[in-house]
């Protein structure tokens, strides 16, 4: 009887939750790209505030928290330092090694900025530029993306190689002179001899109302790698991909295909009114664009 009740019960909540489309999540095989651990990565490089080159404290801690996600999930770690434009900057690469016995030599890059912007020089209020942003969108969505995917990968090795590149130093652009994507730029000096055979930066892809057009200096320089993914996007219907030609953006790819890589960036345009402010925290993200960016990454490494 007591079995009996408790079966009605948990029918009639059952019956309650379908009622609320809210409630209506579809369940994810362990192995699938969860949103949701998504976000918490995003919190965890956010707890010690804006990972800006002042702020030492707050790097060593997002440095330390990749690491200690990624050593148990990929083959290899490499942290390249550097000095560039009188910073000091650290790049992480980690790498999932392939299954595939043939002699496939082909390898997919995913790459994330993990620093983020010491000006808040956006913000309508004149008195909080000189603040940091926090970046939980303007990096910080990027490299969760990055360290969930390694979990994915790591539970269902891919055939091919996937590195997965985290660049320090992206968001200095125009500070003092300063240049965008100097990490970027001096991983490519660094390593003359990684030909990835395409390459996707993920960049600002949390918020709430996700639009990501196709960038325009990605889709006319590595059409195809575009085209692929938008196919993908399409076929799953996640509606954050906007299926037209945006403006051109500056990110971490540009110096990849300035070096004849076919490296695509995907970023949200045009970018939301907290870019570049204080108001750039974590309550602007959600799980669903996080799952919906995910999803696409998962399927083009696993049919490429
Ligand atoms: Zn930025």
């Amino acid at each position: 009887m007591a079995r009996i009740t408790a079966f009605i019960i948990a029918g009639l909540w059952a019956t309650a939750l379908a009622s609320q489309p809210q409630a209506e999540k579809p369940k994810l095989e362990k192995s699938q790209f969860d949103g949701q651990r998504a976000m918490h990565h995003i919190a965890e490089q956010l707890v010690q505030g804006s990972r800006e080159p002042a702020n030492i404290k707050a790097k060593q801690h997002t440095l330390n928290y990749i690491q200690q996600v990624l050593s148990p999930l990929s083959h290899s770690i490499r942290s390249q330092t550097f000095n560039a434009y009188g910073l000091h900057g650290t790049n992480l690469w980690a790498s999932i090694k392939g299954q595939s016995k043939s002699r496939d030599k082909r390898r997919i890059m995913l790459g994330a900025h993990w620093d983020s912007r010491p000006q808040a020089d956006r913000d309508a209020d004149p008195l909080l530029r000189n603040h940091p942003v926090i970046g939980a969108n303007d990096g910080g969505s990027g490299v969760a993306v990055l360290l969930e995917m390694a979990r994915v990968l790591a539970a269902q090795p891919p055939s091919i190689t996937v590195d997965l590149v985290f660049f320090d130093l992206e968001d200095m652009g125009d500070i003092d002179n300063r240049p965008y994507s100097i990490g970027a730029s001096q991983f490519i000096v660094r390593n003359p001899d990684y030909r990835p055979s395409a390459g996707i930066i993920v960049d600002m892809v949390c918020d709430k109302n996700l639009r990501i057009p196709r960038e325009r200096h990605s889709q006319t320089r590595a059409p195809e790698v575009m085209d692929r993914l938008w196919q993908i996007a399409r076929q799953q219907r996640a509606s954050g991909f906007i299926d037209r030609t945006g403006s051109f953006i500056n990110d971490d790819h540009v110096p990849f295909l300035d070096a004849g890589l076919k490296v695509v960036d995907l970023i949200q345009y045009p970018f939301p009114d907290y870019w570049h402010s204080t108001g750039d925290s974590i309550d602007k993200c959600s799980a669903q664009s996080l799952q919906q960016v995910g999803n696409v990454l998962s399927e083009f490494i696993a049919t490429y």
